[in-house]
């Protein structure tokens, strides 16, 4: 029988976060060898909970989630987004502007299929969280990076991206904080990219979903609040924050001149509509999430798992006579690096293979995020401390193989 092909859209497109070598893995485990996974955040997976009432909102409004909702979401949970993004300082955020979606995943799709015109060009961060290159190019956009480099600590040169600029850009991504690299824009920074966006008359697409995950008394600016009438979308969701990945409830919300965004946030709408509505039940859950003291500070301030996480990995690195790495200041991974003086002709694909094989340990290879160099690994920092201090032992013991190669 002839093969049914699949579209040639995806002859570009990877995602190997859940890739080749988590298929590997599961083999690997179905053959009864135990496979130590640190390449996803989902915190559910490494024993954190969803704050109790954030489910017992879920459950006192079951019974009003059987029918079909607004496309947009509920007016309730768009009304705490709102008031969320309007103290943080965004202009013109009304519930009318605020989409509420199956994950933020959902919504950057969403947000550049309303967008995109074939060939139009969108300028991501490299490395990049790859569902934004992926659904770029699904919409018929063209991915130009700029690059975020270990040696200016992962944060973006705003030269580089006015140079990008062309008459065919059309929007502006950033992520902040950011996930492969985990770093923090500072204001000042974020002024300048603003700034690019208002000459250009860019779209600025930022995705915060890890806006409270933040180590060291790390400052987190929305960009919303400087972009100030400049047209700009701000992603937040449950699943990071709010340790709720399985909810699958994320949100944006447009801020800026309302003019000039009128017929685009009525595309949003009508996209929104086509796909009916958003899970219902696990939207009541927004409501407390944003309302109520948040949890996540408790986790990332000294003596918090994440913190004595992140601290298990500063100090692997340390002791690696291997590796590099620019300390994240914020989200759930780290990216350390292979040093070029250690093992020159490095692949992070094979490395991530061996590690795999030799040491059952699961992270995602560097190049996986649309990057020009292969001497990185992304590795998640959920697990406990003392795991992670034991992957850094598996990790020198592949790498010293490799050396001696
Ligand atoms: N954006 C970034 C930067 C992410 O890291 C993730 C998930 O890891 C997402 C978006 C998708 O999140 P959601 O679970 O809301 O779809």
């Amino acid at each position: 029988m002839a093969s049914i092909k699949p579209s040639a859209h995806l002859n570009e497109v990877r995602y190997e976060i859940r890739g080749a070598l988590t298929r590997r893995a599961r083999e690997l485990e179905a053959a009864g060898l135990p496979i130590i996974k640190l390449n996803i955040g989902n915190p559910a997976r490494y024993g954190f909970t969803v704050p109790e009432h954030l489910r017992q909102a879920i459950a006192a409004h079951l019974h009003e989630s059987e029918a079909y909702g607004h496309e947009q979401g509920l007016e309730e949970a768009r009304e705490a987004i709102a008031a969320q993004q309007r103290a943080r300082g965004a202009r013109q955020v009304e519930v009318e502007r605020i989409f509420i979606g199956n994950g933020v995943s959902e919504l950057i799709d969403l947000s550049l299929r309303a967008l995109l015109q074939p060939g139009d060009e969108v300028l991501l961060p490299s490395p990049d969280y790859p569902l934004w290159s992926a659904a770029t190019i699904l919409n018929g956009g063209v991915p130009r990076y700029y690059r975020c480099l270990a040696e200016n600590r992962h944060l973006p040169d705003p030269e580089e991206i006015e140079a990008l600029v062309t008459p065919r850009t059309r929007a502006l991504v950033l992520i902040n904080p950011n996930n492969p690299t985990g770093a923090v824009y500072p204001r000042a920074l974020l002024e300048q990219i603003v700034a690019i966006a208002a000459r250009h008359r860019l779209l600025l697409l930022c995705d915060e979903i890890y806006d409270e995950i933040l180590y060291d008394g790390t400052h987190f600016q929305p960009v919303a609040q400087v972009a100030g009438n400049t047209p700009c979308i701000s992603f937040g969701g449950l699943s990071k924050v709010h340790r709720a990945c399985g909810y699958r409830v994320g949100w944006l919300s447009l801020s800026g001149d309302v003019a000039s965004t009128r017929e685009y946030r009525d595309a949003l709408q009508l996209l929104a509509a086509l796909r009916l509505c958003a899970n219902v039940t696990a939207q009541w859950a927004v409501i407390p999430a944003l309302q109520d003291t948040p949890t996540i500070g408790a986790l990332t301030a000294p003596g918090g798992r994440l913190h004595e996480a992140r601290k298990a990995v500063l100090e692997g690195v340390a002791a690696s006579d291997y590796l590099d790495l620019v300390t994240p200041g914020g989200a759930l991974y780290a990216f350390p690096r292979v040093r070029t003086d250690r093992i020159a002709n490095f692949n992070d694909d094979t490395f991530a293979l061996r590690l795999l094989e030799e040491e059952s340990v699961l992270v995602v290879p560097g190049s996986s995020f649309n990057v020009p160099t292969s001497r990185h690994v992304r590795l998640t920092l959920l697990p406990q401390p003392a795991q992670l201090r034991d992957v850094f032992v598996r990790i020198e013991r592949v790498l010293e193989r490799m050396a001696a190669e």
